[in-house]
């Protein structure tokens, strides 16, 4: 029975939704997962060089800025750090604790601002919805319910440290796997929003999808190897941009005209 009491006081403590209205899992809390999400992104700098080219490095940061200059709250007091990698596997990623990373294999499909900002729109929203901390929050309570419980329960009990550590340990799963389905949704339709508040074309985001269909191939890439289809992510954009329009639109008239290229 006190079992089943916890369980429940876990789950409500642990229970969010989204922007878009589903509900969430995240037992992590920001500044954990700001932690971690700065330790992955010391590892991958560490690991790969980044890009000595100035223009490419102009325009990511360009566009980047654009992007995080909309944001409110507690992630535009985020100080958001992009970093351009040489390497040719067309990806980016966004991590929580600001850290924004794109390779420059990614601008041989994403070949204008446009385009640029629908990936970083992409990213950044996966890391506005929580996503990484719901991932990690369902590995471990799938491995580790009954280690869960007692941490959650208290999170001064040494376990809590524990799951912690795992967590350092375990950091490129917790938060650089490619995302599922639901996930992969949110952050097109959110960072769709973005994109457009920033002052750039929502149909942009249209032909990057075009383009990346066209990339295809099983290199490893959050966008090439995630579950939705080109096509019917495509169309879930098509059906969204007529509503983001006025955003797009209201972006411009106030000066919002960015011009990275
Ligand atoms: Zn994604």
């Amino acid at each position: 029975m006190l079992v089943v009491a916890i369980l429940a006081a876990a789950w409500v403590a642990g229970c969010q939704t989204s922007t878009l209205g589903r509900r969430q899992f995240k037992l992590m809390s920001a500044t954990e997962m700001s932690g971690m999400g700065v330790a992955a992104f010391a590892e991958i700098s560490k690991q790969t060089p980044p890009s000595r080219d100035a223009g490419v490095n102009a325009m990511v940061s360009c566009v980047a800025n654009a992007i995080t200059g909309t944001l409110i709250g507690v992630n535009a007091r985020t100080r958001w750090e992009v970093r351009v990698f040489a390497d040719d596997t067309p990806n980016a990623f966004a991590l929580p604790g600001g850290k924004i990373g794109v390779n420059t294999g990614l601008l041989q499909v994403a070949r204008t601002q446009g385009q640029l900002a629908a990936v970083i729109g992409h990213e950044v929203a996966h890391v506005l919805e929580g996503h990484a901390n719901e991932r990690v929050s369902a590995s471990f309570a799938s491995q580790t319910a009954l280690q869960l419980l007692s941490a959650v329960a208290n999170a001064s009990n040494p376990v809590h440290g524990q799951m912690i550590g795992l967590l350092g340990a375990g950091v490129q799963v917790g938060v650089l796997l490619p995302y599922g389905r639901q996930h992969e949704r949110e952050a097109d339709l959110i960072g769709l929003d973005l994109m457009a508040k920033a002052g750039f074309n929502p149909h942009e985001s249209i032909t990057l999808w075009h383009n990346m269909s066209r990339a295809g191939g099983a290199r490893r890439s959050e966008f090439l190897s995630t579950h939705p289809s080109h096509g019917s992510r495509i169309l879930e954009l098509e059906r969204r941009i007529p509503s983001v329009m006025l955003l797009y639109q209201g972006a411009r008239a106030s000066g919002r005209i960015p011009r990275c290229s």
